[in-house]
């Protein structure tokens, strides 16, 4: 791959808020790397969108919470791009279920993707940053890591865990001129979201002041904007995207 001016690595881009994101970033002018799961035509699909809008990117299979995937993702990186300037930490799933009847596997697997997964990629992306003096991070949380909400107790710790370990990398990387921050996205119209009843899009619905579910563009604006030098000053920091549901 001809080598380019900026780089970001997206996780989750196969679909929903990643796909919008990388779609974003690549408009932007950054060669993206588009990693999946398992979604592997979705995630083509984007790089191919990427690629006939006039950008660069390349499709990159792994499995975030794998230790070995993700060093291979790495090597991928550094192949294709030869440096970072962009992280955005977005995979995540969801195994919803009340406490009493949540299986430790439920817990496991959330906390896994959702937890170790941004850990295990943030601290690859930080060592390949920290040789160049720069780099921004934007870590994907939730507004339920910020408010709670039943049913999600693996949710919302583990998206909270997201915020704590944002704000401590942002603290370790600030001096290596490496900016880290979250966002926390409200409900937004994706197929994590489609499963919902419709009695819970409803409550939840209730609960936001803007009236209505985002989109995954609203999302893709803010990690943008935190991805660009427009956020030069800004870092450790949680912005909420949602409609305002948590002030
Ligand atoms: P989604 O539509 O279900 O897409 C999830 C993406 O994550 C897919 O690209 C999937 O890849 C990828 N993924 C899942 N497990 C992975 C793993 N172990 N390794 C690598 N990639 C993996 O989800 P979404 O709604 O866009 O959510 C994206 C992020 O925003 C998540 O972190 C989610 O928690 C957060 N969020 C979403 C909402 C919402 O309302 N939708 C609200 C707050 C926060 P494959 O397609 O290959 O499986």
């Amino acid at each position: 791959m001809e080598k380019s001016e900026k780089t970001a690595l997206v996780t989750g881009a196969s679909r929903g808020i990643g796909r919008a994101i990388a779609l974003t970033l690549g408009q932007a002018g950054y060669a993206v790397a588009v990693n999946y799961a398992g979604s592997e035509a979705a995630a083509e699909a984007v790089k191919n969108e990427i690629i006939a809008a006039g950008g660069k990117a390349f499709t990159l299979q792994g499995d975030v919470s794998d230790p070995e995937d993700v060093k291979h993702m790495f090597e991928k990186i550094k192949e294709g791009f030869g440096f970072l300037d962009v992280l955005v930490n977005n995979a995540g799933i969801t195994r919803d279920s009340l406490l009493i009847r949540m299986k430790e596997s439920s817990w496991d697997e959330v906390i896994a993707t959702n937890l170790k997964g941004n850990f295990l990629v943030l601290k690859a992306a930080a060592a390949m940053m920290i040789r160049r003096k720069k780099g921004s991070v934007i870590n994907i949380s939730s507004v339920v890591g910020l408010t709670g909400n039943a049913g999600q107790v693996n949710y919302a710790a583990a998206k909270a865990g997201v915020i704590g370990m944002t704000k401590a990398a942002a603290k370790e990387l600030a001096s290596r001129g490496i900016r880290v921050n979250a966002v926390a996205p409200g409900f937004v119209h994706t197929e994590m979201t489609e499963v919902l009843s419709e009695k819970v899009k409803e409550g939840a619905t209730a609960q936001i002041p803007l009236g209505k579910f985002g989109e995954t563009e609203d999302i893709a604006n803010a990690a943008a904007f935190l991805a660009s030098d427009e956020a030069r000053y800004i870092t450790g920091q949680t912005l909420h995207v949602d409609g305002g549901m948590a002030m």
